[in-house]
């Protein structure tokens, strides 16, 4: 087998004209091309030069040994490591089943550890009801809000799969590959930039869910871990609100970055736990026209929705960067607790709603937040306390609304009354408010830095009718929970994993912690002595 770099497509060129492509670079006939499929593909847009998509494919040609401008190639396979010896009496307890722990989950049932997965949130068909409900009626539900329930924050979410984690182990890789397995189109294996849109992650879940069952994991919804059980330093259960107490001597903490009520308890039960930096802002929304327009330019609509990143440092030091970018989708009110407003974006497979939105975030170090009233009591807690603090004022700004203000208007420190050229694409119901003074004001001078930046860098960025919906809050944990290179904490048996314990951020980055986690507890511990 070898590897074919460098194969280009015009925009809109049909992908039947590859094999006919690499036999040219290869000098070869048709007939010698046994087979071909596709490594990678991205957009080559770069000012300049014409708007190409660009090719590695692997390809079974006949005497490939002596093909000039063509490398070996062997596909890798990712391998779960062998039980080690140490008892294991009751299976591990995972909570959370956000994409780190249903990966912890997948591969310990694949193994035979038969995990159980404790949720405290709604499986999916009954939290997209709560939701759906939410946002067309202002009715709360926080076991079924957009950071709580089956598939965690991802779930409603633009289900961008891409990480720049770097990948040696191949998890990412299997984490695509079961994706695929799992319902999710071919392309997320090869694109440079796969994304699945909510709507194909709601039904992968739901397939995720009956294999899991399938394979011997139990998972309980709407079951919320209250309390650690401790004995000799060491796990020996969990209790839950809803009255169960369950043995366990390994426990996975997928618990995600907005459990507030968790951390208290854990901090509490006497987990090491630091303050960790983080970036908050506003999610700004522009014409998807535009963007294609700007990435694109002649080839504008003849590629999907284009998409961008951004980033600048303010002549102070502070970093500014565009987050989470979703590309013809939505702004969505997360609010994962009463008088509170933290906004995300979501889009459909389709990215069709015409309008590009991503969060411009600035960076928050602990020294931001040190004035800040240490939460329930706990400093470590102090950038939550931040969080709900502006999370709270932008409920207010907004009046139970997403509040909103044209860039314009923002400079300008006056309310905005109208959209302009276009408008806002959301879920929730959104209010026009002044939102100067919202964020703290180091922040608010280094995000107004950096659109001046980002306006340069894509002219038409910092256009006076760019919407911004106020706050985003919710950009990763601001808080660690420590844990050793065999990636447990104090006391023996926990393993905190994945975006709230500070080890990732993202669909896969979270999942490849969770797969990382299931790993080194194979390693340590033989399979649950029940299933023999
Ligand atoms: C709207 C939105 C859009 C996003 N879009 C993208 C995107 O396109 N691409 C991307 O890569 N990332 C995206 N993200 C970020 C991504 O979703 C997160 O990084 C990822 O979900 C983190 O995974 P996790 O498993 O660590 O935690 P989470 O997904 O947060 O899952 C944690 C789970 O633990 C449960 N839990 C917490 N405490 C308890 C308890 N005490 N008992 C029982 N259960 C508990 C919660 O209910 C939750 O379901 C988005 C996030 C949001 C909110």
């Amino acid at each position: 087998m070898i590897k074919v770099d460098n194969i280009t497509l015009t925009p809109g060129e049909s992908e039947k004209h590859l094999p006919d492509k690499v036999c040219r670079k290869l000098h070869i006939r048709q007939d010698q091309l046994l087979s071909l499929w596709i490594l990678r593909r991205s957009v080559d847009a770069r000012k300049g030069r014409p708007v190409r998509v660009l090719y590695s494919l692997a390809c079974e040609v006949k005497g490939e040994s002596r093909h000039k401008g063509a490398v070996p190639y062997r596909p890798f396979v990712y391998r779960a490591p062998e039980s080690g010896t140490k008892e294991l009496s009751h299976p591990p307890v995972i909570v959370g089943a956000g994409p780190c722990g249903l990966f912890a989950a997948w591969l310990l049932a694949k193994q035979g550890y038969r995990p159980i997965l404790l949720e405290r949130g709604k499986c999916v068909e009954e939290r997209q009801k709560a939701l759906t409900a939410f946002w067309e009626t202002g009715v709360f539900d926080p076991y079924g809000s957009a950071s709580f329930g089956e598939g965690g924050a991802g779930t409603f979410s633009d289900g961008k799969l891409y990480t720049s984690v770097k990948d040696p182990s191949g998890r990412g890789r299997e984490i695509l590959r079961i994706f695929v397995s799992l319902g999710a189109p071919e392309e997320i294996l090869y694109d440079s930039a796969p994304h699945l849109g909510t709507d194909v992650l709601f039904r992968i879940l739901q397939e995720m869910r009956k294999q899991l069952l399938a394979m011997g994991a139990e998972i309980r919804f709407s079951t919320h871990m209250t309390e650690l059980v401790i004995r000799n330093k060491r796990l020996s259960a969990v209790k839950t609100k809803e009255g169960a107490e369950i043995p366990c001597e390994v426990l996975v903490l997928s618990i995600g970055h907005s459990a507030r009520d968790t951390f208290v308890m854990l901090k509490e039960a006497g987990l090491p736990m630091e303050q960790k930096p983080f970036a908050m802002g506003f999610r700004v929304e522009h014409p998807q026209a535009l963007i294609d327009q700007i990435q694109y330019r002649e080839a504008a609509g003849l590629l999907p929705p284009a998409s961008y990143h951004l980033s600048h440092t303010t002549k102070a030091g502070r970093g500014v960067y565009s987050f989470c970018m979703c590309p013809g989708g939505y702004v969505i009110n997360a609010a994962s607790e009463e008088q509170s407003i933290t906004v995300n974006g979501m889009s459909y497979s389709g990215r069709g709603s015409q309008t590009a939105n991503s969060a411009i975030i600035v960076q928050v170090s602990p020294t931001d937040y040190d004035a800040e009233k240490p939460y329930k009591g706990h400093p470590a807690l102090k950038g939550i306390s931040l969080q709900r603090r502006l999370e709270h004022k932008a409920w207010e700004l907004g009046n139970d609304a997403i509040p909103q203000q044209l860039f314009g208007d923002y400079k300008q420190n006056k309310e905005s009354t109208a959209y302009g050229a276009f408008s806002s694409r959301h879920k929730g119901a959104a209010a026009f408010s002044n939102l100067r003074g919202l964020l703290l004001p180091e922040m608010e001078d280094a995000f107004l830095e950096g659109m001046a930046d980002f306006g340069k860098k894509l002219p038409g960025f910092d256009r006076a009718d760019a919407v911004l919906s106020g706050i985003e809050a919710r950009t990763s944990s601001p808080v660690r929970i420590l844990r050793n290179e065999r990636l447990e904490t104090e006391p023996a048996g926990i393993y905190p994993a994945g975006e709230g314990a500070g080890y990732a951020g993202g669909i896969v980055s979270a999942a490849m912690d969770g797969m990382r986690t299931a790993e080194e507890i194979i390693r340590t511990y033989e399979r649950p002595k029940e299933n023999d």
